[in-house]
Formats: structure tokens, C-alpha cells, sequence
């Protein structure tokens, strides 16, 4: 049987060391996964290495586990991708923090701009970063995915400046895809921009067009997709291409 896997971000873990654990880790681990004292477990806590752990005790709402080994984890993305994502309706928004970090996606950025019908994230960001936590762990990554703070389409240009290349899915556009990633190898971060239902304005593709020298538009095909199909599909392909799914 595969050992469980489990995502504790920001605990700080060493070999040798006992952790009691409660709450909703408690929980995860005794009640919803049906851990038993003198399991294997594997905790990973964003660092980039699992840890393989013995359940030592577990009480009536603690559960207490030693650390055994520190272990190398080789499943994390080389290429560094971010997905800028324009404001959708909640079930959405989780669908694709999930599918994105499953990807293996490093970070999601939230943003509104003219057409987002949704000017404020209705997801908790607790909550959406309890679905990355939970994807990262059932995928076998060992960092999760970082869900930056809502911005606007107009700060995306100073936050997308340095990385190699931005792709901007935009449906009116006729760049072939695949000629645009086959031409991109060499780059080693990646962000693509989604729209909202609404999509986006012609101005407000001018301006990131303008203000982003590492940008190119690109058309995801001849049929409109929905916004959380693009982008799961635009992170498959930027990951496929670069042999992330070989
Ligand atoms: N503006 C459109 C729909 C937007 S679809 C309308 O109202 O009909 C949501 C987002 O998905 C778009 O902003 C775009 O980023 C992306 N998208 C969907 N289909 C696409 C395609 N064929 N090519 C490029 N981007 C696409």
C-alpha cells in the first residue's frame, strides 16, 4: 500500500524529532484518512523534501509522530510557472487552484479587471489554500501552490516584468500556440493570463501588450473556452511542451 501522504505548511520539521499534532492536521490524519499509531506517513511542508514519519500515539484529539528520514523530493516542476487568473465565481476559482497545483503551477495570482463580474474573491484564502495543500499532497509535490494577494490587470504588468515570457489567452487573437512555446524553451519562468467569463477589453490587451515586452498574445483555438478550462488547458500545454509530462 502507497504510505499517506500529508501537507503541514510552515512546520518546521527534523529527523528525530516528536510532533503533537491537532486540529484539522488531527483530523485529516486519525479521523478523514484513518491513520493508526505505528503508521508509515509522509508529511511534506513546503520545503522541497518529504518526511517519512511513524505515528507514535494518537489520543482522543492529538496524534503524535516522530520524524524518521528527510527525503529528497524530485516531483516539483523545473520550469516555474504562474498563473494569472481573472476573478471567477468561487466553484471555479477552486477548480483551478486544484487542477493548476496539480500541474505542478508555483503560483496563482487573482486579478480583476473591466469584465470580472466577481470584484472581490468570494473564496476564503484559507480555504483555497487548504485545496492547494490538499492537491500538492495527493500529487506527491512537496511545495504547494503560493496564492498571491487579489491584484488588478494594471499592477500585473510591474509584477510580470521580470519573468521570461507571459502568455496572454486572448480569443481574438491569431498566434499559433505552438509556435510561440516551440520558440520558448530557454525560458525558465513562464506566467499566462486568463480572463474572467467576460474576457477582456481590447484596451486593456493594448495596454499589457505595451507594457509587457516579454508578452505575447496567444489563441488557444477556434472554439471559446471557459475561463477555467484555459487555464488548466494553457498550464497542461506550457508544461507539456517543456517536457513536464514525459
Ligand atoms: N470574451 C469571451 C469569453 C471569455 S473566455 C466571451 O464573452 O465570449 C474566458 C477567458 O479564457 C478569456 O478571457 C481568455 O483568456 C481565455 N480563452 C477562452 N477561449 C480562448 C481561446 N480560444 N483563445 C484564447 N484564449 C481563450
Amino acid at each position: 500500500m502507497q504510505i499517506k501522504r500529508f501537507f503541514i505548511n510552515k512546520l518546521a520539521l527534523n529527523v528525530g524529532e516528536r510532533h503533537e499534532l491537532v486540529k484539522e492536521d488531527y483530523n485529516y490524519i486519525v479521523v478523514v484518512t484513518r491513520a493508526r499509531v505505528g503508521d508509515s506517513i509522509i508529511i511534506a511542508n513546503n520545503t522541497g523534501y518529504d518526511f517519512l514519519c511513524i505515528i507514535k500515539e494518537i489520543t482522543k484529539n492529538t496524534v503524535t509522530i516522530e520524524i524518521k528520514e528527510k527525503l529528497q523530493n524530485n516531483k516539483e516542476a523545473k520550469l516555474n510557472l504562474t498563473v494569472c487568473q481573472a476573478l471567477v465565481k468561487g466553484d471555479k476559482f477552486e477548480l483551478i487552484t486544484q487542477k493548476i497545483t496539480e500541474l505542478g503551477a508555483a503560483e496563482l495570482i487573482p486579478f480583476t479587471s473591466t469584465f470580472t463580474v466577481v470584484k472581490e474573491n468570494t473564496n476564503k484564502t484559507e480555504r483555497l489554500n487548504k485545496i492547494a495543500e490538499q492537491a500538492s499532497a495527493q500529487c506527491g509535490r512537496a511545495k504547494t501552490l503560493k496564492i498571491a494577494e487579489i491584484t488588478t490587470l494594471k499592477n500585473l504588468s510591474k509584477l510580470l516584468s521580470n519573468y521570461d515570457l507571459v502568455l496572454l489567452a486572448y480569443e481574438q487573437n491569431k498566434n499559433s500556440l505552438k509556435e510561440v512555446l516551440q520558440n520558448s524553451h530557454s525560458a525558465k519562468s513562464v506566467a499566462i493570463i486568463i480572463g474572467s467569463e467576460g474576457g477582456f477589453s481590447k484596451e486593456e490587451v493594448d495596454y499589457l501588450e505595451k507594457e509587457l515586452k516579454n508578452l505575447k498574445t496567444v489563441s488557444l483555438g477556434a472554439r471559446i473556452l471557459r475561463a477555467e478550462t484555459a487555464a488548466i488547458a494553457l498550464s497542461a500545454a506550457v508544461m507539456y511542451e517543456r517536457g513536464e509530462m514525459s
